[in-house]
């Protein structure tokens, strides 16, 4: 028996040292420390907004067009050849030159 293990006198039973855990400090660290597979919940609301914005320089471009309809603020979604507004419905082709299959 080694007097370490001795617990402060707390009228506490020589029982509980069985009970006490393994030093955590004896289990070392896994190298690979990889959370367990834990949602990324931060900036949900954001999505894919970022893809809609380009900065440059000084400038922010808007990559989708914006609804004719709804006016600025709504973009359309890009399909390919064709973009259409999830707000209004509104479809707007590509034109030919424009459009990369
Ligand atoms: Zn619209």
């Amino acid at each position: 028996m080694s007097k370490k293990t001795e617990p402060p006198k707390k009228t506490e039973p020589s029982k509980k040292i069985e009970k006490v855990p393994a030093e955590p400090a004896k289990v070392e660290a896994k190298p690979e420390k990889e959370k367990p597979s834990k949602p990324e919940r931060k900036k949900k609301e954001e999505k894919g907004i970022f893809k809609l914005y380009k900065l440059e320089q000084n400038r922010v471009l808007r990559l989708r067009p914006t609804c004719e309809r709804c006016g600025t603020g709504y973009f359309m979604a890009d399909h390919g050849n064709r973009f259409t507004c999830g707000h209004c419905g509104f479809t707007r082709y590509k034109p030919a030159e424009n459009a990369h299959v």
